[in-house]
């Protein structure tokens, strides 16, 4: 490859003697492959991209970047594969400090029994400070460069994203009891509307009101949440049909199923990010489509609590914007997007007991363009194409469980982790460069997490 990246280099000399002045860009990738996820899905071998600044301005193959680009600095990849940074559709990015904390549990024992009252006993801002740093560093070392979060203090994890340079559609929580961060669903909107007006024009954050769930809120804080999201433009998040017993507390309740209760007051419309959508039916599905709600699939967090498995293949055919996500750590338990990819792959496949269903282009493309279309983020990041944010990373394929190499795209979802990623790229600012990052002090980050585990072990005890 060094071999290679030389020739390239001396090529570009040669170009360059004949050619008209090039143009001045921060900063080429020179990549052993460029996966584009566009439209047209094309891949190029070798091939670079040219980023100037916070955007994309080129990307083709290698000897037409170096005729037109003169970059300030440029990275070798030549022995790498170069794609659009993933999309992490759902997490709870400060619950990596319950990693592991309470395992091979039923959703509503664990989230009753275990995550609420930790939560009550632990959650603070520095909490949530830390947590979201050591769940930006895991994001940036294992890929995700965008992802969608609900949690408390969301102003604090929306400054440690930002100082992190990731991006995040970051969801303040409405919940309809007490919470570290809100004595009532009131306290709670009065939050997430300051919480809007601090970040609604930061290039990362995308501040966002997070109603938690139907069983958690009533009809008038689900509205209050739409009507505030309405005001500012902003986006809705919340977690949609991720069991049995919310299907059947719904039917109960208000004989129907949560998407149409939800539909049957006026809460879709706005710009909206449903988690899990297990525990739907076709009609609800219809719903989703029709009023442009997107998706986010939750393939390891919806196999490790049982929760059931979501129908992939009928929101495609239906053309629901469909993500992928990690959903919180606590319930994973990483952070780790090409992990998501594989299960969602391979859960599909056992569920519906057809090998072709969700292959790995389908997959990348859900971890990809399909998650910035469930944001609705589709026309600024998600793919390598000119115009849209610089949000990309390179990854290695040299291990030996990526020996041979045949196809890119089935390595990276049948074979490839987190680790394997070596550069990290969001808006067009260097986050992690050859494993090393360059935005978090890590020995640091991992220290002040384990100063924190200590209290979260004793609240618990
Ligand atoms: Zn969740």
């Amino acid at each position: 490859m060094r071999a290679f990246l030389a020739a390239s280099l001396l090529a570009l000399a040669g170009v360059l003697a004949g050619q008209p002045a090039r143009q001045p860009v921060s900063l080429v990738i020179v990549a052993r492959t460029v996966i584009t996820e566009n439209a047209a899905h094309d891949v190029l071998s070798p091939g670079a991209v040219a980023v100037n600044g916070t955007d994309i301005v080129a990307v083709d193959r290698l000897d037409a970047i170096a005729a037109r680009y003169a970059p300030a600095a440029t990275i070798d990849a030549s022995d790498q594969i170069v794609l659009p940074g993933l999309v992490n559709t759902h997490t709870h990015a400060p619950m990596v400090m319950f990693r592991g904390l309470a395992d091979d549990l039923a959703l509503m024992d664990w989230l009753q029994k275990y995550i609420f009252p930790a939560e009550a006993k632990t959650v603070t801002p520095e909490f949530v400070r830390i947590g979201t740093r050591l769940a930006a560093l895991e994001m940036i070392e294992s890929g995700t460069t965008t992802y969608a979060d609900m949690y408390y203090f969301e102003e604090e994890i929306a400054k440690a994203t930002r100082e992190a340079g990731l991006r995040g559609v970051l969801g303040e929580t409405i919940i309809g009891f007490p919470v570290p961060d809100a004595k009532t669903p009131a306290d709670g909107l009065a939050r997430t509307e300051r919480f809007i007006q601090a970040f609604r024009n930061d290039p990362l954050i995308t501040p966002a009101v997070a109603p938690h769930a139907l069983y958690t809120n009533d009809r008038t804080s689900l509205l209050a949440c739409t009507a505030l999201a309405r005001k500012y433009g902003v986006p809705i998040i919340i977690h949609v049909g991720e069991t049995e017993d919310e299907l059947k507390d719904a039917e109960k309740k208000y004989q129907t199923t949560p998407v149409q209760y939800l539909e049957s007051i006026g809460f879709w419309g706005q710009r909206t990010l449903a988690a899990h959508g297990v525990w739907v039916n076709d009609e609800d599905i219809r719903i989703l489509k029709r009023r442009g709600v997107g998706v986010a699939h939750n393939p390891e967090s919806n196999m490790k609590l049982a929760s059931g498995t979501a129908p992939v293949a009928k929101y495609l055919a239906a053309g629901v914007a469909l993500g992928l996500g990690t959903d919180g750590a606590a319930s994973n338990n990483d952070l780790d997007m090409f992990e998501a990819m594989r299960q969602a792959s391979f859960l599909a496949k056992l569920a519906t007991r057809d090998p072709t269903a969700v292959p790995a282009a389908t997959a990348l493309e859900l971890a990809t363009i399909g998650g910035a279309r469930a944001l609705g983020m589709e026309k600024t990041i998600g793919s390598l194409e000119p115009g849209k944010r610089a949000d990309l990373i390179a990854v290695s394929m040299r291990a030996a469980r990526q020996t041979p190499l045949y196809d890119p795209v089935s390595h990276l979802v049948y074979v490839t982790r987190g680790d394997d990623v070596r550069t990290t790229i969001v808006n067009g600012k260097i986050l992690m460069q050859d494993r090393r990052v360059l935005t978090l002090d890590e020995a640091s980050v991992i220290a002040d997490a384990n100063r924190l585990a200590e209290g979260v072990r004793r609240a618990v005890r």
